[in-house]
């Protein structure tokens, strides 16, 4: 594979060259080889290389299947802007966990491509990881979106990407309810039990703050089990939540099945970027792959706002 296409293929999720190449160059001279040392970087370019090198290295498995790498680039060159329609994009993760943009960067962009709404959803917290929010990053960043929000005709939605406990809960603190305009839910574990996970799921989504169920095959060790996810779709739509089409590059070709039983079994979507770079919001590009042959009306993101009742 040519490296130029490599780095252009990086390029798609935001990942900036000059970012790899000094994470590369940082890592041989610190001798250790420990991508650990970029972990709690406050400092805003140090968590740039972090996540760029681990991007890099995500995407090497992508390069294995060279068709498969092959059409994401030609869907990409195929299609220029965020199609009109798109209003909005509800997963984005910005510095206040593991995303490298500010919210003020973010808008920004949001705005650029023609945007009616944004939802910032940081990650819920996990013991002392500083990857995700603790009680004084959500206190500031809820400050910063009311700030925001006083200056911008956007709607800036103030979301979690919230975890789901054992027992079917969303793991983080009742007092932030208050201030949450959403949540959406998703599994960081490999998911083996189907059953078992999809009570937890199915209790998760009964929770009044919840929009969508997010990257639907990460963690699935088999990569998509038909019965695990006609289940799961089931289950999203007898809640009247969404199930998220995740434009990540490595779940595009499995999204035309998911889409395509969306369609069948009438669920609604939601698509979403997870940027964890400013530009990877334009990963919502890929969203005209599937949009076309949905209905409408089960799409989230041709509405001109987010409703949910709580
Ligand atoms: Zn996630
Ligand atoms: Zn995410």
């Amino acid at each position: 594979m040519d490296i130029q296409n490599y780095y252009q293929f990086l390029s798609i999720s935001g990942v900036n060259k000059d970012y790899i190449e000094k994470a590369v160059f940082f890592l041989k001279k610190s001798g250790t080889g420990n991508l650990r040392l970029f972990y709690n970087g406050e400092n805003k370019e140090d968590r740039v290389k972090h996540l760029s090198f681990l991007m890099m290295n995500k995407y090497l498995n992508l390069l294995e299947n060279k068709d498969e790498f092959l059409d994401i680039l030609k869907w990409w060159n195929k299609v220029k802007t965020v199609n009109n329609s798109i209003k909005g994009d509800l997963h984005v993760h910005t510095i206040y966990s593991d995303g490298t943009g500010t919210l003020p960067e973010l808008v920004e962009l949001a705005k650029q491509i023609g945007y009616k709404w944004i939802g910032f959803s940081d990650h819920s917290p996990f013991l002392e990881n500083n990857l995700r929010l603790n009680n004084k990053k959500f206190i500031e960043r809820h400050h910063q979106i009311l700030e925001l929000r006083e200056n911008s005709d956007l709607s800036i939605y103030e979301s979690i990407e919230a975890d789901i406990s054992l027992e079917g809960s969303l793991m983080f603190p009742d007092s932030w309810r208050d201030s949450l305009d959403f949540a959406i839910i998703s599994l960081h574990e490999d998911i083996r039990e189907y059953n078992l996970v999809l009570k937890r799921i199915e209790k998760a989504l009964k929770d009044p703050l919840v929009v969508s169920f997010s990257h639907p095959f990460f963690g699935l060790k088999d990569g998509f089990s038909d019965s695990y996810i006609k289940e799961l779709l089931q289950i999203v739509k007898s809640s009247g939540k969404a199930i998220e089409i995740n434009l990540a590059p490595q779940f595009l070709l499995r999204n035309l099945k998911l889409t395509a039983l969306c369609r069948e079994l009438g669920v609604p979507v939601l698509f979403s970027t997870d940027s964890h770079f400013v530009l990877s919001l334009n990963l919502m590009k890929f969203a005209s792959i599937y949009y076309p042959d949905l209905i409408d009306s089960n799409i989230l993101n041709l509405k001109d706002s987010i409703n949910v009742s709580h």
